[in-house]
């Protein structure tokens, strides 16, 4: 066995074992592979090794894997986990199945027009900034809350939960992970379409068995699948 597949073999156990303490469903977990500066080759040996779910956090590079000759047709499924730019949403409508990182009112009201353009249905994440600190993306939880309408008003896109990055420090990334889970039962709360606020996308490497334990519903885990970056 290759190395990708036994370190995503170690994380599915991971996941089990956490789950089974924490009394959750493994099946409620999805992992996302995280790939963002690996090569497709790379990304193939995870898909050959069983995994669907692909993040990449730039348009650019997205693209290039997305159409390269070793991964173009595989029934993989493309989350984009980077920050939007609202110029760059036109290219990655229709070819993603989740964006995990919108947090501007406009840059989801030009994805609503661009789905509406090109008569699809795109669904995203709002990007929280659950840890205060100015260098991080997203919404602030106050700014959530009195905004949401606006982004239930649109067209063509459908909001399927929250996402964040956690600080490093485990006990603040915990701290936060709760943060952003009662703020999805705040969101529900005025939503006209609770149902469709199902996921929570937190947890990557160094905080994923944490993240569990406070229901996060997608973890997107990078380096522990596929080694340490360069950038
Ligand atoms: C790079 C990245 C990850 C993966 O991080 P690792 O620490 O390598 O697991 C997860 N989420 C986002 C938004 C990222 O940019």
């Amino acid at each position: 066995m290759g190395r990708i597949a036994q370190n995503l073999q170690q994380i599915d156990e991971e996941i089990r074992s956490v789950c089974s303490k924490a009394g959750r469903n493994p099946s409620d977990i999805r992992l996302i592979a995280v790939s963002k500066t690996k090569p497709a080759a790379l990304v193939k040996e995870a898909y050959d090794a069983g995994q669907l779910d692909i993040g990449e956090s730039y348009v650019q590079e997205f693209l290039e894997k997305q159409g390269s000759e070793k991964l173009s047709g595989l029934p993989l499924q493309w989350h984009f986990i980077g920050h939007l730019q609202s110029n760059k949403v036109k290219d990655i409508v229709g070819k993603v199945s989740l964006i995990h990182g919108i947090d501007k009112i406009g840059t989801a009201r030009e994805l609503s027009k661009r789905a509406s353009a090109k008569n699809v249905a795109a669904d995203y994440l709002i990007e929280i900034n659950t840890s205060g600190e100015s260098s991080k993306f997203g919404l602030s939880p106050d700014a959530l809350l009195s905004e949401a309408p606006y982004f239930f008003d649109l067209p063509n896109i459908r909001l399927r939960g929250l996402m964040t990055i956690a600080s490093p420090d485990r006990n603040k990334a915990r701290e936060e992970f709760r943060m952003l889970a009662k703020l999805l039962e705040q969101l529900k709360k005025i939503s006209p379409s609770p149902a469709l606020l199902t996921e929570l996308s937190m947890g990557m490497s160094q905080d994923y068995d944490i993240a569990i334990e406070e229901g996060t519903t997608m973890i997107r885990i990078g380096t522990a699948i596929f080694g340490s970056r360069q950038r």
